[in-house]
């Protein structure tokens, strides 16, 4: 029996967990994978605030584990398949145990919608990437390609012509979803080129992302555009598989909030990127995690 069970061991289950164990409460973290989530994936981190020179994503959440470990927090690298809310203990159903706590956070991120395409696996890391805030930087002077028409693809294409010396933007229809301030803007900008009506068939390359292969949706016509890197911004989906049932989640699947972390069901707090922000990051992660969990040490507390 825990006060709190926190799922997933990502950025934001990381800080959760520091904060929770220091302050006194009896903390496991439940993880499918290794520690660090999505962040620890990333080669380099140069934004995430005290490391002049960056970090890599691995380092970093490496050190976040140690400071958890550290803070006396439990971890359990097992898969949460279920979760029972309905009584006052909460209870999280593993591959090979079942857990309770008093309370919960859902820290268990989210993952980018895949394309699909062939080329677009190999190049991951080198070329594609889901994470203009995060890659960009490396584009300066470059051709990019974005994938993706609602205000995600609009805005970091924009977002891109910072570094990029041309952002090809392409999109599978003729119209976009994104608002219309989002597309205003984009059209604006000179260095955004649009290459609409068309699906990217391939992504090729040698050692790297050298070019795009894409097809007309009307005429079928064959195209191929050389391009540094391809970032791809169909979505995001969140890890909700083994929660959907108890939570009011948006219109995307994520968990919805009031601004002090809580779910809909009592005792039961969201953070990072699982529950609907707007904006997925590292640093506003850590924040969630930290606020999330001093919100459990106040529910404890008055419960007691
Ligand atoms: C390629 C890439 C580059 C990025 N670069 C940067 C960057 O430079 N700077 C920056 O600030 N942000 C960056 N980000 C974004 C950042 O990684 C995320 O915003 C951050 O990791 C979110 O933290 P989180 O803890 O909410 O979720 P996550 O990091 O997604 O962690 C969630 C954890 O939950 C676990 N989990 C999921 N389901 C279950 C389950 N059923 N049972 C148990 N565990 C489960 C997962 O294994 C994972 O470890 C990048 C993201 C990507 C994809």
């Amino acid at each position: 029996m825990y006060d709190l069970i926190i799922i997933g061991g990502g950025p934001a289950g990381l800080t959760a967990a520091i904060y929770a164990a220091r302050g006194g409460l009896k903390t496991a973290v439940v993880e499918s994978m290794m520690p660090g989530g999505q962040a620890a994936a990333t080669e380099k981190i140069e934004n995430y605030p005290g490391f002049p020179e960056g970090i890599t994503g691995f380092d970093l959440m490496n050190a976040f584990y140690k400071q958890a470990m550290n803070q006396g927090a439990e971890f359990i690298f097992e898969p949460v398949l279920q979760l029972d809310l309905q009584k006052e203990m909460k209870t999280v159903v593993t591959g090979q145990q079942t857990l309770e706590a008093k309370a919960m956070i859902i820290a268990a991120g989210s993952k980018p919608r895949f394309l699909g395409v062939a080329g677009e696996d190999t190049f991951h890391g080198r070329g594609v990437s889901y994470c203009a805030t995060c890659d960009g930087a490396f584009y300066k002077g470059k051709k990019v390609a974005v994938i993706g028409g609602g205000n995600a693809a609009l805005e970091e294409g924009v977002y891109l012509t910072k570094f990029a010396s041309e952002v090809y933007i392409v999109h599978r229809r003729k119209e976009f979803r994104a608002s219309q301030i989002a597309a205003q803007r984009a059209k604006e900008n000179p260095k955004v080129k649009f290459v609409l009506d068309s699906v990217v068939q391939e992504i090729a390359g040698k050692d790297k992302v050298q070019k795009i292969i894409l097809k007309n949706a009307g005429s079928g016509a064959v195209e191929e555009i050389e391009v540094d890197g391809v970032f791809i911004y169909i979505g995001t989906e969140p890890n909700t598989k083994f929660t959907s049932e108890y939570f009011e989640v948006d219109q995307y699947g994520y968990i919805i909030t009031d601004a002090l972390l809580k779910t809909n069901i009592t005792g039961v707090y969201a953070a990072g990127d699982i529950r609907n922000t707007p904006l997925r990051q590292v640093a506003t992660a850590v924040g969630d995690g930290a606020l999330a969990a001093v919100q459990v040490e106040k529910f404890l507390a008055k419960m007691e």
